[in-house]
């Protein structure tokens, strides 16, 4: 890590703001506190970057304001092209971003690579919607008037992101805020600046003018949000986390009577129903288990096999995860990479150990990895019981809990039987009982036969505690933009 001039660091060979983003200025924290950025593969210290405080959000806040009315009146074939621009810079730098992401966050290389395509397509699925936001005409059902219906921007975000996926979850939010000109405070997590940072300043180099988008890094999220909300400048709050901060959040944005979205924790149950396509199931488990090593809202967290298949599809599944390969993300052919950092390993550790107390069988792995960095072995846990608190809570680690069931009925009202309402998954080649499920499922999305469900041309999201609003898709710009009417009285000539 070498100190550069202008608050840019650079961090193995890949030059990074390490400063606020502030009125389109690079700044050092008022007060000049920075924040250490963690290896997770190797516990070291990687990068310092600004540390925000109450002061700075305050600027940031102020800057988005005073951006805002500008940034609306732009063409909105400018947005486009500078959203479309951005995208284009990235996939041009896929293999530098990629490299940040993995250092910073630990995600292997490969799936690296694919979040970098995927943040990237934010914006290119929302240069293509700036320039499609439509309105409506009507004739008022009396005949005296017509109504003219358009469609503004919100105003002025506040964007807070997670750690696990750091360049998309901030891609699908300034995407559809940039499309709908809305201008922004970003606040990321700050085990993941990095990427924001340097996604910032693509956007930057792509023409995004002064004060559209704001970055405060900072340690201290309270210091920082708060104070913002309480401002009074923020007509939107977009947050994508926990569900117990995204509570706090909420009450917060009320105080402001704030339009907020909320993309929220998971639960995932994933079904696999007696005449599944095994080849299929195992491999869709694969992936809704182990990407981005278990830490992803979208995780099957609890495993269903129908009786008749469970030790065929068990035992193909310990095979996988037990052949996989953990180590540091950055060598090339390693599948599994580290948890965020130590209190997240131990939570994970702490959930098999607990499941196993109440009657769980380990039948691969189970264990850390000694040494350096927050390893966890790719774990299948069988005869998972109720009360197990894996059931109960996300697991975000690389974790399988595998559970049977008899009847449709049962499974689906054991799948149901949470507060969480994010992802289901169904395994079956029955299309009857693939449509029942996936309608009776209390869920926001499905993933039918495929263990992968995002894109950005689909509405993601939640229901239930998992969140409210979508991201993507033909109605994501919708959360940035307010209905208007204007309504007029319109004679009509009488006809003879
Ligand atoms: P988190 O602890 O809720 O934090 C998310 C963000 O909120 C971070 O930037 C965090 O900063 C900030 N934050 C925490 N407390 C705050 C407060 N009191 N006021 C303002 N901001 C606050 O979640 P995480 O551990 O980063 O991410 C994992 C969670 O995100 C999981 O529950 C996962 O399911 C969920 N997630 C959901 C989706 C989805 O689309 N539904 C996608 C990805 C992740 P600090 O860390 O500094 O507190």
């Amino acid at each position: 890590m070498n100190t550069h001039p202008a608050n840019t660091i650079e961090v193995h060979g890949i030059e990074i703001p390490s400063g606020l983003l502030i009125g389109g200025s690079w700044r050092a924290a008022s007060g000049g506190a920075t924040m250490d950025v963690m290896n997770p593969a190797t516990g070291s210290v990687i990068a310092r970057v600004a540390d925000g405080t109450t002061e700075d959000a305050l600027a940031a806040a102020h800057a988005a304001a005073e951006a805002q009315q500008g940034w609306a009146a732009a063409a909105p074939r400018v947005r486009s092209e500078i959203l479309y621009r951005a995208f284009e810079t990235m996939m041009r730098r896929q293999e530098e971003l990629a490299r940040i992401v993995t250092l910073e966050m630990g995600k292997p290389l490969t799936e690296a690579r694919g979040e970098v395509a995927y943040a990237a397509e934010f914006f290119r699925w929302f240069a293509e919607e700036a320039v499609r936001i439509d309105g409506g005409y009507s004739r008022r059902p009396d005949g005296l008037g017509r109504t003219v219906v358009l469609r503004q921007p919100v105003g002025p975000c506040l964007l807070i992101t997670p750690w696990n996926f750091p360049l998309a979850m901030g891609s699908r939010k300034i995407g559809p805020a940039v499309a709908a000109g809305c201008s922004m405070v970003l606040k990321p997590a700050p085990q993941t600046p990095l990427s924001s940072l340097l996604l910032a300043s693509i956007l930057q180099e792509a023409g995004l003018p002064d004060g559209v988008l704001n970055v405060v890094t900072t340690s201290r999220a309270g210091d920082v949000v708060e104070p913002i909300l309480t401002l009074g400048m923020i007509r939107k709050l977009s947050f994508t986390g926990s569900t117990q901060v995204g509570k706090i959040l909420l009450k917060q944005a009320a105080a402001q009577v704030v339009r907020t979205s909320l993309e929220l924790g998971g639960n995932a149950p994933f079904l696999v129903m007696a005449d599944a396509d095994l080849e299929v199931a195992v491999e869709a488990a694969v992936q809704a288990k182990m990407r981005n090593m278990g830490e992803a809202c979208t995780a099957a967290n609890r495993i269903y096999v129908h009786t008749s298949i469970s030790r065929e599809f068990s035992t193909r599944l310990a095979e996988r995860l037990a052949g996989m390969r953990v180590g540091d993300g950055l060598t090339e052919g390693v599948q599994v990479g580290p948890m965020i950092d130590a209190a997240r390993r131990d939570k994970v550790l702490r959930l098999i150990e607990d499941a196993v107390a109440r009657g769980a069988r380990v039948v691969a792995g189970g264990e850390a990895f000694a040494g350096t960095g927050y390893f966890v072995e790719p774990t299948v846990l069988l005869d998972v019981q109720p009360g197990s608190d894996l059931l109960d809570t996300e697991i975000f680690g690389p974790v399988a809990a595998v559970q049977t069931f008899e009847t449709v009925d049962e499974v689906l009202r054991a799948a149901n039987g949470t507060e969480w309402g994010l992802v289901g998954y169904v395994m079956t080649q029955d299309v009857d009982l693939a449509f029942e499920i996936s309608e009776k499922l209390e869920v926001g999305m499905v993933g039918l036969n495929v263990g992968i469900v995002s894109t950005p041309s689909a509405p993601f999201g939640g229901i239930k505690q998992s969140g409210l609003g979508r991201e993507g898709g033909r109605v994501g710009i919708e959360e940035y933009l307010d209905v208007k009417y204007i309504s007029m009285p319109l004679r009509e000539r009488s006809h003879s």
